[in-house]
């Protein structure tokens, strides 16, 4: 699929035009020119020649069906991976990815392991929520939520990333609430303030994964950057401003992040009623076990006690490799 070709492509079309063909791609969700009926014979051949639709993905089904992972193979042979959660309620996620690779290097991240490749475009990005679209419009299905939740960091991408919201927003367009889009983020503390002056209402969310400077800085090295007192600092800002919730997102892993201190240390950063927590439990990579299910329970009633809202993840997807931090493109490893 070649989106930026289209736009030079339509040089001297009138407006009307443009809005028959965002209406095509975006609402419609064609596959193919010759589906859009609109548009002149002549128009669509010739986009269909410079500027084919199909979007190049190799699909993969968990076992439950409950989670469909998509590696999509761009031009330049980069590959990226997207994820489809179906939720109990019916609801879809979409989990898309804003770089190919991550330079951040989480200790626990199979994405971080692989480095940096490149950021994704606009059109990049969008292109994966449409992927899925596609597949669940033949159902009768739709997306209900886009997360930032797969491979790289969406801050270090923060213009792409909210251009691609920006297409999926339009209401001639896919029309998605932004409400309706998370932005989780290892803490990128400019990208928490721009997040804060934006029109839009788009979720934040923050990858925590420990309760202090010295333990987060070994978990995740971008916290000797951006130390975790600057990230609330950011984050009380954007709360302050936008009064919307915050999620944390706190992976549990075994002997490293879950005891009864480290639940209370966590409690006491969680000052504001808006901020929330969310318990991952780890997706085992090299080095680092999950909680057992008893930990996680009990650190769960700790944060309860405290007065703290917390939730704990269902896992989508293992058996797939569609999990968070399990994202790897393995193809790229080679
Ligand atoms: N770079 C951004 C967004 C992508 S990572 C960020 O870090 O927030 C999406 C989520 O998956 C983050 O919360 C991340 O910490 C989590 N994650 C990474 N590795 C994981 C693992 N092995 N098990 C469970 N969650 C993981
Ligand atoms: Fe990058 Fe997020 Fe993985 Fe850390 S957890 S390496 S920031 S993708």
């Amino acid at each position: 699929m070649n989106f930026e070709k289209i736009d030079e492509l339509l040089v001297g079309e009138p407006l009307y035009r443009i809005k028959q063909i965002k209406k095509a791609l975006y609402k419609d969700l064609i596959e193919d020119w010759s589906q859009a009926t609109t548009l002149p014979m002549s128009l669509r051949e010739k986009l269909n020649k410079e500027s084919p639709l199909e979007i190049n993905a190799e699909l993969f089904e968990s076992k439950d069906k409950k989670t469909i992972k998509a590696l999509i193979a761009f031009k330049d042979g980069i590959k990226i991976e997207s994820v489809l959660m179906r939720h109990r309620d019916g609801r879809n996620t979409v989990c898309v990815s804003s770089q190919a690779g991550c330079a951040l290097g989480c200790a626990f991240c199979a994405t971080g392991k692989m480095g940096f490749k490149r950021n994704l475009s606009a059109f990049e990005i969008a292109q994966q929520v449409l992927l899925f679209g596609r597949l669940l419009k033949k159902n009768k299905e739709k997306v209900a939520n886009v997360v930032f939740m797969g491979m790289g960091e969406p801050f270090l991408n923060y213009d792409n990333v909210l251009s691609a919201i920006n297409f999926l927003n339009d209401p001639d367009g896919f029309g998605l609430g932004a409400r309706n889009f998370s932005i989780s983020t290892a803490g990128i503390i400019e990208g928490i303030r721009k997040l804060s002056n934006e029109k839009m209402e788009i979720n934040l969310a923050v990858s925590l994964h420990a309760p202090n400077q010295k333990l987060r800085s070994e978990l995740m090295p971008i916290n000797k950057k951006y130390p975790i007192g600057k990230v609330f600092e950011a984050v009380e800002k954007y709360v302050k401003a936008r009064k919307r919730k915050v999620m944390f997102e706190y992976i549990m892993i075994k002997d490293v992040n879950d005891s009864a201190q480290d639940a209370k240390e966590l409690a006491k950063l969680m000052k504001n009623p808006l901020y929330f927590v969310n318990l991952i439990p780890l997706n085992p990579v090299p080095g680092f076990e999950p909680s057992p299910l008893e930990k996680i329970k009990k650190f769960k009633k700790i944060l309860l006690g405290c007065g703290v809202q917390a939730t704990q993840r269902y896992r989508f997807g293992q058996d797939i490799s569609a999990a968070c931090g399990q994202l790897a493109g393995k193809n790229n490893l080679k």
